[in-house]
C-alpha cells in the first residue's frame, strides 16, 4: 500500500518547538542539472504556548500573488509573543509553479489543487499534495489558502468558504469569512471538487476557508492591503493572534447553482459588455466573442444564465472554446 509508504519530504522545523523558526520542507528531486538536489519549499512556523493551529498557505495555484504577498510579509512580521498556538506559513505551497509563474507544476504540470490527496511515491506535486494530506493538515485546526485568479482569471476581492453538509463546520468557516472583512463574502461551490485540497481539509472536518482576490496574474495595491488586513483579522477572530478583529462592512454573495458559469463555445477575441460588480440581468450579454479569422463575421454573445452581479471574468484578451467566460453571483441581503 503505497498509501503506508512515509512522506519523502523532511521538514527542517521542529512544528512543536516555541518561537519564530525559518525553514524548509525539504523534498528530493534528482534531475539532469542536480543528481542529488531537492526541491525547497520555504516554511515558517511560529509557536507561542498552547492554543489552536492555523495553517496557511498561498501559492496553491502559482501564478496567484496576494497570498503570497501577504504571507512572506507575516512570516517576517508576526511577534510570537502576541500569539497563542501555532501558525504554520507556507507562502507558496506549489513552490515550483511558483517559481515559474505558472498555474501548475513545470516539473510534472501538477495542479495542486487537483491533486489531493497525492501519493508518496507519486509525481513532484501530489509528494507535496501528500505531506499536506498526512502531516499538515491533521495538525491543523483552521486551514486558510489564499487563491486569486492567475492569469486567465479576474475576480471581485472576496473571501469564501463552501456550503457543506456538517451546518457546524459551515457556520464556523462562515464565520471565518466574517472576520476576514474582505469587500465581499462569497458561499461558493465548485465547478469541479475532486482533488481539491478545499475538500481535502473540509473531510477531515477542519475549518476552512479561501479567497479569490483579483487576478490577471498580478496583484493591485488594493487586494494585497485586503488580504494582509484579512488574514491577520482570522487569526485574531480564531484567538491565535491577540487583538480585535478590525471589522468592515462586506458584500455576501451566494452561487445558488451552476447557472453562475458561463463558457465560451468558441474561440476569438472577448468583448466585456460588463464590469466586474455591476449588477447583470438574465439573459443580458455577459461579453461578445469574435471571430477573427475573417472580416463579416457577427459575433457570439454569451449571456447571463441568471440576475445578480459579474463576480468574475475571463481575463486574457482572446478566449477559447471551453473556457470560464464569466461567474454571476447573487448579492445576499
Ligand atoms: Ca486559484
Amino acid at each position: 500500500m503505497s498509501s503506508l509508504r512515509p512522506s519523502p519530504i523532511a521538514p527542517t522545523v521542529d512544528f512543536d518547538r516555541d518561537g519564530v523558526q525559518h525553514g524548509f520542507l525539504r523534498l528530493p528531486y534528482s534531475r539532469d542539472d542536480s543528481a542529488w538536489g531537492s526541491v525547497m519549499i520555504p516554511i515558517c512556523v511560529i509557536r507561542h504556548g498552547n492554543g489552536p493551529t492555523a495553517l496557511l498557505t498561498g501559492g496553491n495555484h502559482g501564478d496567484e500573488y496576494e497570498g503570497p504577498l501577504a504571507l512572506y510579509d507575516l512570516a517576517r512580521k508576526l511577534d510570537p509573543k502576541t500569539v497563542s498556538g501555532t501558525v504554520i506559513i507556507v507562502p507558496a505551497m506549489n513552490y515550483p509553479a511558483f517559481r515559474a509563474g505558472t498555474r501548475t507544476s513545470p516539473i510534472d504540470k501538477g495542479n495542486m489543487n487537483r491533486s489531493f490527496p497525492g501519493r508518496p511515491d507519486g509525481t513532484v506535486t501530489e509528494k507535496i499534495a501528500d505531506y499536506f494530506q498526512r502531516e499538515l493538515l491533521p495538525r491543523a485546526d483552521i486551514v486558510f489558502d489564499f487563491h486569486s485568479g492567475g492569469k486567465t482569471l479576474d475576480f471581485v476581492p472576496f473571501c469564501a468558504a463552501h456550503t457543506l453538509p456538517d451546518k457546524a463546520l459551515e457556520q464556523k468557516a462562515f464565520d471565518a469569512v466574517a472576520a476576514f472583512s474582505a469587500p465581499f463574502s462569497m458561499r461558493m461551490i465548485e465547478i469541479d471538487a475532486v482533488g481539491m485540497y478545499d475538500t481535502a481539509a473540509e473531510e477531515m472536518g477542519k475549518v476552512f476557508v479561501s479567497t479569490e482576490l483579483g487576478g490577471g496574474g498580478t496583484s493591485r495595491a488594493q487586494t494585497v492591503r485586503i488580504a494582509r488586513r484579512g488574514v491577520l483579522n482570522v487569526l485574531r477572530h480564531a484567538g491565535i493572534v491577540d487583538g480585535a478583529v478590525e471589522k468592515s462592512q462586506t458584500q455576501w454573495l451566494d452561487m445558488p447553482s451552476g447557472d453562475c458559469f458561463s463558457f465560451a463555445e468558441d474561440d476569438g477575441m472577448v468583448e466585456t459588455m460588463v464590469d466586474l460588480g455591476e449588477p447583470v440581468e438574465k439573459g443580458a450579454v455577459l461579453a461578445r466573442i469574435h471571430p477573427v479569422g475573417r472580416t463579416g463575421v457577427a459575433p457570439q454573445e454569451i449571456r447571463a444564465k441568471m440576475s445578480g452581479m459579474l463576480a468574475a471574468r475571463h481575463f486574457p484578451g482572446l478566449v477559447k472554446a471551453g473556457d470560464c467566460a464569466a461567474v454571476v453571483a447573487v448579492r445576499v441581503d
